[in-house]
């Protein structure tokens, strides 16, 4: 009995002991599976460490760009606040400069030009020649300070359109009849082709002026004999189109000059219509119209650009390169939109109504001479103007504002002359208070200054100036513009 009880418990025993080692071998395959897991999940995790150090780097050198970037928007920034004032204290220096260059302009072109009209200044030949180029010289300069002006009121906005709807033919033909002359004195041709029947709305003076800048530039560039062609034809250009932001191409009349010139490089397509940019040598400056190679101020195709852009157009130019030997040309293009311009002209670009043209008022003999008042503090100035009136006027002089306004009363002057800028009363102020007082109001005042910034006329004409004449003045032009003032008053007393 006892033994049969041992037996069975050792058989359970060995039962156990096979299930034991059955649940210890599946203990061992989980281990083994349970390593290999822990395996992979030690890799992964170095996989990611990895991963993580590299996004921290990125997430640095993130960082550093983002700082830079904004490092280098700060330098950018401040580059263009110093270049936006540089541009203005360019704007401002040239017109400044050209304010004080007028001044003594005024004398040497006066004075030579009193010499030469005066009759009673007996002048031998050599004399009368030396003071011809004495006033060539003056010319020229006022020319260049005037360029100067421009530049300044076309960077500045100011520029004034008086458009009118004209043909174009009678544009171009003027042109060509006007530098016909000049080119035969080099012994070439100019070539007139198709121009279409159109009409284009235009400043005639200013695009008078752009189309012989460009026609003189022709014949400058080009060799003695050669040849230059001017012709229009009618394109559609969205070049315009996306300077305006048009999808569809702007139908326009494209003004083309082609001259068999010297040419131009690719580089300078654009610079040529920069101010003061002069390619090549500078030293072959000069100051004639027609002379090969000769220049000008370098402002001539700057001012070009500033209006023509203000008639929403574009000026352009094309050619195969500079040769000074085989002389490939150039290809002057004016591309002007057909469509109504002031529809296309951008923000701050005002064109004005087409002015009124004056009839010249009939010339009148004056029983007695007319009394002008001068209002002027630079003595120079009035030995000059003096010398020029003295023989159509009698001349009153005040030196400065309240001696002028004085002299307004116990004077009477049939017209005041005025200078704007003056120690104590500026002649703005002289002019309001001259303008209020029932005693003077209706004396004519032409202001008299080397001014011509849009400003300083309109502040004029709001204080009731009836005239702007500008110094360097031209002698026999001032007593035609002050007989004018006079009569003009007299007509309305009738
Ligand atoms: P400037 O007022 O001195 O005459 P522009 O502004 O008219 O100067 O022209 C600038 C430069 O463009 C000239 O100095 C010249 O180098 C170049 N240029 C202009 N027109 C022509 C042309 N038809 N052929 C070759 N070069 C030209």
């Amino acid at each position: 009995m006892q033994l049969e009880h041992i037996k069975r418990l050792n058989y359970e025993m060995m039962q156990k002991n096979v299930e034991l080692e059955a649940n210890y071998s599946e203990i061992e395959a989980t281990n083994e599976e349970l390593e290999t897991t822990n395996e992979e999940l030690i890799a992964t995790n170095e996989e990611l460490e990895v991963a993580n150090r590299d996004l921290f780097g990125m997430a640095e050198e993130l960082k550093k760009s983002k700082e830079e970037i904004e490092k280098n928007m700060l330098v950018v920034q401040k580059a263009n606040e110093e270049l936006t004032l540089l541009n203005q204290l360019k704007t401002n220096f040239l017109g400044m400069a050209s304010h004080e260059l007028k001044t003594p302009l005024v004398m040497v072109k006066g004075y030579a030009e009193l010499i030469l009209d005066n009759k009673n200044v007996q002048l031998d030949g050599t004399t009368q020649e030396m003071t011809v180029q004495i006033l060539k010289g003056a010319d020229i300069l006022n020319a260049i300070i005037n360029d100067m002006l421009d530049i300044t009121k076309i960077e500045a906005k100011e520029l004034k359109l008086n458009l009118v709807a004209i043909e174009l033919k009678l544009v171009i033909d003027s042109i060509i009849s006007e530098m016909g002359a000049v080119a035969k004195s080099r012994g070439q041709r100019i070539m007139l082709g198709n121009i279409p029947d159109v009409n284009v709305t235009v400043d005639s003076p200013h695009m008078h002026r752009v189309l012989s800048h460009i026609l003189s530039n022709a014949i400058k560039f080009t060799p003695d004999n050669g040849k230059i062609k001017v012709y229009a034809k009618e394109v559609k250009d969205d070049v315009l189109a996306s300077m305006y932001g048009y999808a569809e191409p702007i139908e326009a009349i494209d003004i083309i000059v082609e001259d068999s010139g010297i040419g131009i490089d690719e580089n300078d397509y654009d610079k040529i219509f920069d101010v003061f940019y002069e390619v090549g040598d500078i030293d072959h400056h000069r100051s004639s119209k027609s002379a090969y190679l000769g220049k000008g101020s370098g402002l001539g195709l700057p001012i070009c650009k500033g209006i023509i852009e203000a008639h929403s157009g574009r000026i352009w130019v094309e050619s195969e390169g500079v040769d000074l030997n085989t002389f490939p040309g150039s290809i002057f293009h004016v591309t002007l939109p057909l469509v109504q311009t002031h529809e296309l002209r951008k923000e701050g670009e005002v064109a004005t109504a087409p002015k009124k043209v004056e009839t010249p008022a009939p010339k009148k003999r004056l029983k007695k001479q007319p009394k002008i008042l001068l209002i002027e503090d630079e003595n120079d100035i009035i030995e000059l103007t003096s010398l020029v009136l003295e023989s159509k006027f009698t001349i009153g002089i005040a030196n400065n504002g309240a001696d002028g306004i004085k002299k307004a009363f116990t004077f009477k002057p049939d017209a005041i002359l005025l200078d704007i800028y003056m120690k104590g009363l500026n002649g703005y102020e002289v002019c309001s208070i001259l303008k209020e007082n029932e005693a003077t109001k209706n004396i004519p005042i032409a202001m008299f200054t080397a001014g011509t910034q849009k400003y300083e006329i309109e502040k004029g004409y709001k204080v009731g100036v009836d005239d702007y004449i500008t110094k360097p003045f031209n002698p026999s032009d001032l007593i035609a513009r002050l007989e004018k003032l006079i009569s003009k008053k007299k007509d309305r007393k009738k």
